[in-house]
């Protein structure tokens, strides 16, 4: 590693990725330095015992017939999967009467309807405003907004939630969405193993603190998750409050993931859906056979996935287990072998899942992105006005920071 560059960028998930592509046509000395000794972030596929790979961060092209990344990760030889999910059906109908299911998703229409009405007075509240009093379906659609949104309703700004855009077809990569990002790392100068702690950004150059000594720069590109930055993880000298402020007013929610090899794959439909009960919040959203292959993704979010966590290792897979048995039987929980589960919340380089505005905070989006003395920039899913929470908002956030920062330079 060098000690001094054009621009440095700090962190190689999905956004600092998208920001050294960008740069790399530029004719710059570049560099990323990522803390962890991997690339790629919340876009992590690993290979499981069971010989497939699974994503334990981010599987989903959201908006796909949109999305950026569609096209070149396709062209990069990955196999896009078109096949619809199905996160609103209930395999076997189980426990949930087929007419139940539709009585949930008339719900579940009317919120939303009522949540983009109120979004378009202009004036923030809780999403949690706009549950009806007293409905039946209002477990169910919390834990919705615990998967969707990383957090229960209460948590969430109506304003936000009604910025958020999305064509609704969604796709997957077979080969990981984890692997077809880091793919794209692969020419670029990354150096891993290297938090950087501190930004020092009172003198002519930028010095920023790593674990390997210090570097200098003309121009930063911050691409963290906001926990890192509301959390003091990685400091500014002086520091910059309003950037504290806003990375905590869009704080990570929380998703985590398990999962389980299925002994007699048949018995289950492909790309089927469970939900583990329909009267709770606290429940699991199982994604039958995957690809057709033999697994169980279950996905814990919000309050109760952080409940599973603060429990320690392997309690997320047991309440799994658990449910499925009760949904399924003993004797198909015994069929069933974990394979691994996410502890998103403790992984320290991210501190949670996917961003979300606190209610009378979607404008912390605009103030976290806006650029610092013309030489720190900001990237990142969190800062993306209407993509947040999704890899190809980073995506384009990385790419954003990028033309301001070689516009700065020029
Ligand atoms: C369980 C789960 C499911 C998800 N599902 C989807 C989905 O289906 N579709 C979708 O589009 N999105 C999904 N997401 C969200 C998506 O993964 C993220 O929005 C996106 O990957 C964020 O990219 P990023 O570059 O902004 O941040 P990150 O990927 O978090 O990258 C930031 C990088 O900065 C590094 N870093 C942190 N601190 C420092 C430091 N001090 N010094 C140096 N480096 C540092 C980190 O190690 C990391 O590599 C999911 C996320 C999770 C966790």
């Amino acid at each position: 590693m060098r000690d001094r560059y054009d621009v440095v960028v700090v962190g190689a998930g999905a956004a600092g990725i998208a920001g050294l592509r960008r740069l790399g046509r530029g004719g710059l000395e570049v560099v990323a330095l990522e803390a962890r000794d991997r690339v790629g972030g919340r876009a992590h596929t690993i290979r499981t015992a069971g010989g497939f790979p699974v994503d334990c961060g981010a599987g989903w092209l959201h908006s796909a017939d949109e999305n950026p990344l569609a096209e070149p990760i396709a062209a990069a030889g990955f196999t896009l999967d078109k096949s619809p999910p199905h996160w609103m059906k209930q395999a076997f109908n189980r426990d949930f009467s087929e007419e139940d299911q539709r009585a949930y998703r008339q719900a579940f229409n009317a919120l939303d309807a009522r949540l983009e009405a109120a979004a378009g007075t202009g004036a923030d509240r809780p999403a949690s405003d706009l549950l009806e009093p007293g409905s039946r379906w209002n477990p169910l659609l919390d834990a919705f907004s615990s998967y969707y949104n990383g957090a229960e309703f209460d948590q969430v700004s109506v304003l936000d939630y009604g910025a958020y855009e999305d064509s609704g077809v969604n796709w997957r990569v077979a080969e990981g969405y984890g692997a077809a990002i880091v793919h794209f790392a692969a020419p670029y100068r990354i150096v891993t193993g290297c938090p950087v702690r501190t930004i020092h950004h009172g003198g002519p150059e930028l010095v920023l603190g790593t674990a390997r000594g210090a570097v200098t720069a003309r121009a930063v590109i911050v691409a963290v998750p906001t926990p890192l930055l509301s959390q003091g993880g990685l400091a500014f000298s002086p520091s910059l409050p309003a950037k504290a402020e806003a990375a905590a007013g869009l704080p990570l929610g929380l998703a985590d993931k398990v999962f389980l090899q299925v002994a007699e794959p048949d018995a289950l439909p492909v790309d089927g859906h469970l939900f583990g009960r329909a009267d709770r919040t606290e429940i699991g959203s199982y994604h039958l056979r995957p690809f057709g292959r033999p697994v169980i993704e279950a996905f814990l979010g919000g309050r109760w996935a952080r409940a599973l966590e603060a429990e320690g290792p392997g309690a997320p897979t047991a309440f799994a287990l658990e449910e499925l048995g009760e949904l399924l039987g003993s004797d198909f929980r015994r069929s069933l072998t974990p394979l691994g589960e996410t502890r998103w919340a403790h992984d320290p380089w991210a501190l949670g899942a996917y961003s979300h505005a606190l209610p009378g905070h979607a404008g912390d989006r605009a103030i976290l992105a806006a650029p610092v003395e013309n030489r720190l920039f900001f990237a990142g899913e969190a800062t993306h006005p209407h993509l947040y929470s999704t890899v190809h908002g980073a995506w384009e956030s990385g790419e954003r920071a990028a033309e301001e920062a070689m516009a700065a330079l020029a």
